[in-house]
């Protein structure tokens, strides 16, 4: 699979604050991306800078071949690229038909299609006419993912989409990102609830620091205990470790996009916790 976003040596600031060091990763096309990391680690930036909602300080973005970096948020969404920010990206006073026309209208209606998210999102067709705030938190979310769906992105970046859901409701969120997946469609997904993405994903990130600590496939996380208590640590490192023994158990492996593209084993930044976490060589 080819490369849909490749990262180079990006660097991002909020003013002299570095949030975001020596970042290089790609997403294959066709793949999952789970970036991974505890609250503070960069994963929200790195989103906010492919995305063009802040311009890296260095470094160098690349989306299909063509160069982001330097580009408008709006031309970046233009190219096929859709970013559902954390918290709730719609317009509460608005019904559920005019968030979605919004949607289509901001990327000029291109193939736009309200039969394809009500296939998706059967419920919010139920809703068509209810103003978007006085949906439940479930729905909400629905609406966002709905709105992102609409533009028929090439590359959907998912920023905790979960937040504040029910299980049984981030249940079916990620069912519907699995039939996302199934269609062909890139994600880069940023999630708290480390089993669900972990399921999803073909590779896993994890963020330290700002800085890319581990690449690979979920699976290869079973043998990285120590690395996964380091940088994930507590619960989230408990269910990547029981996720990644499940995934290495007797069903055969998953193909690793990663493999596939670099045409190498994954990386593995060796460095601990408070060591000097080194560069990717993955891009
Ligand atoms: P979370 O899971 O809590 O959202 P994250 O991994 O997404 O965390 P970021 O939100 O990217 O992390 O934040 C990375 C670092 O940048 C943090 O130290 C944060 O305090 C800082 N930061 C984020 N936004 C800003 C801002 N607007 N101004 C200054 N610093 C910021």
């Amino acid at each position: 699979m080819r490369p849909l976003l490749r990262l180079r040596n990006v660097e991002s600031r909020y003013g002299a604050f570095v949030a975001l060091q020596h970042v290089s990763l790609i997403v294959p096309e066709g793949s999952v991306l789970a970036l991974l990391g505890p609250n503070g680690v960069g994963k929200t930036t790195l989103l906010r800078t492919v995305s063009g909602m802040m311009a890296p300080t260095s470094g160098e973005i690349t989306f299909d071949g063509v160069r982001i970096d330097d580009k408008p948020d709006f031309e970046i969404t233009r190219l096929g690229l859709a970013h559902i920010p954390e918290g709730r990206a719609i317009f509460p006073t608005l019904s559920v038909r005019e968030n979605l026309m919004m949607a289509a209208y901001a990327t000029d209606g291109i193939n736009g299609s309200l039969a394809r998210v009500n296939e998706l999102f059967p419920v919010l067709e139920t809703r068509r006419d209810q103003i978007a705030g006085t949906l439940s938190g479930g729905e909400q979310q629905m609406l966002s993912l709905a709105r992102a769906i609409i533009t028929r992105p090439r590359l959907l970046m998912v920023d905790e989409l979960s937040l504040g859901l029910a299980p049984r409701l981030v249940a079916q969120l990620f069912d519907t990102l699995d039939k996302i997946k199934q269609e062909g469609t890139t994600i880069l997904l940023v999630e708290q609830y480390v089993r669900y993405a972990l399921r999803l994903a073909d590779i896993v990130v994890i963020l330290h620091k700002g800085q890319v600590a581990f690449i690979g496939e979920p699976g290869e996380l079973a043998h990285e205990g120590k690395l996964v208590e380091a940088y994930l640590g507590g619960s989230q490192a408990a269910s990547a470790t029981a996720e990644a023994e499940e995934q290495e158990g007797p069903k055969p492996r998953r193909r690793s996009s990663a493999s596939a593209t670099s045409g190498a084993r994954p990386k593995r930044k060796p460095a601990g916790p408070r060591g000097s976490t080194r560069r990717s060589s993955q891009a």
